[in-house]
């Protein structure tokens, strides 16, 4: 099934503003809330899918790439890049656009919390960083160190059970109806819905016993990744507060470092060689730059302009680890621009000579023809 269109998702135009972005997000975020369709399956998928939405049309760059190519621009590779990383979870979607519903009932101390359900794990917000790559890190994989600033429980800091809930995050309410007395759960006030509350603040640490501490995290980069993929490395985002906690996570956002002569296309590479009018004649042996190192190939005798050679397994490795792609090179024929006396007679002398004529047969396909033929 075709994936349904952005804007649509939110419901609003093409043309809309950040701020009616925004808006529509928020519409779609509190129609489609899983407190408001408990263990609605579609609703679900409908508030995951606003979400994704709004996190690509409410980056500039991100936005430019959707406008531009539509679902495409996220879909690496093969089959699509973005599935194999899990796209975006609830916790992912809670911890990040929390602030879109004015703060208060998501994030912070409980923010793990939801759905008036029995005390659940607290988890810490999730951490986003970007990460700029080589063609050359993309097509082997890599290890980043990056240094990160996360928020952690402080040294020292204890935390107790909560008095007012004994530990159970929310208290029984009774209040008096016209159809008699009624019994709700309520989150407890006192710790948010924790369940547990600071016990011992050393100096230094927050409100909630968190100091914000450097850490450099090792990223494993698989070979194959896309510009735009989201990795996610487990509990290295912010921790949260209390004995019952989990760190968040650390989202890594991949950025593709254009390279200077390859282009990429999925999982294949194009490169423009160009070789000299008597190199196309009488054939020629050149260094082509791979991902891999340097590598020659033959250019044979009345190689035509256009052509293209393709060498298997010289493009990316797909993440999905089907193989690599192939690293297509466009032959391009130099005309020269300024010729001596004797050359200019010698072109002229073989003005009407038959071996210079154009006699295309069937097998010389137009360049367009051959590279529709490629990717078909
Ligand atoms: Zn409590």
């Amino acid at each position: 099934m075709a994936k349904q269109d952005f804007y649509e998702v939110l419901g609003i135009s093409k043309g809309a503003t950040a701020a009616e972005i925004k808006k529509g997000y928020r519409k779609m975020a509190v129609k489609y809330h899983p407190d408001k369709n408990p263990g609605d399956k579609e609703a679900e998928e409908k508030f995951k899918l606003a979400a994704e939405a709004y996190e690509v049309l409410s980056d500039e760059n991100k936005k430019a790439r959707y406008d531009q190519y539509g679902h495409q621009a996220f879909e690496g590779g093969q089959g699509g890049g973005r599935g194999g990383f899990g796209g975006m979870d609830m916790d992912d979607i809670f911890s990040q656009f929390g602030d879109i519903f004015g703060g208060g009932g998501f994030g912070g101390f409980g923010g793990g919390q939801r759905g008036g359900g029995r005390r659940a794990m607290v988890k810490g917000t999730n951490m986003r960083i970007r990460v700029k790559l080589t063609l050359e890190e993309i097509a082997n994989g890599v290890d980043k160190k990056i240094k990160v600033r996360r928020k952690k429980q402080a040294k020292g800091v204890t935390y107790s059970t909560c008095t007012t809930c004994n530990g159970a995050g929310q208290v029984m309410q009774v209040t008096n109806t016209i159809l008699g007395r009624m019994q709700t759960a309520a989150t407890c006030n006192t710790c948010g819905g924790a369940g547990e509350s600071l016990k011992n603040k050393p100096s230094g640490a927050d409100a909630q016993g968190l100091v914000v501490e450097e850490e450099t995290v090792t990223i494993n980069i698989p070979a194959g990744v896309t510009d735009g993929v989201q990795l996610k490395v487990s509990g290295k985002g912010n921790e949260a507060p209390g004995n019952n906690s989990v760190a968040g996570d650390l989202l890594v956002l991949i950025e593709e470092i254009p390279h200077e002569t390859l282009k990429r296309e999925g999982v294949n590479l194009h490169y423009d060689l160009y070789v000299s009018f008597p190199e196309a004649v009488l054939g020629v042996s050149k260094e082509i730059e791979t991902v891999s190192g340097k590598v020659k190939i033959k250019i044979e005798a009345g190689t035509q302009s256009g052509k293209i050679l393709r060498l298997k397994g010289k493009g990316l490795p797909s993440i999905e680890r089907y193989g690599s792609g192939d690293l297509m090179v466009h032959v391009n024929i130099w005309t020269p621009q300024e010729l001596n006396k004797d050359q200019v007679k010698f072109f002229q002398s073989n003005l009407e000579d038959d071996n210079f004529k154009p006699n295309p047969t069937k097998s010389d396909k137009s360049f367009f023809e051959k590279v529709k033929d490629m990717f078909s």
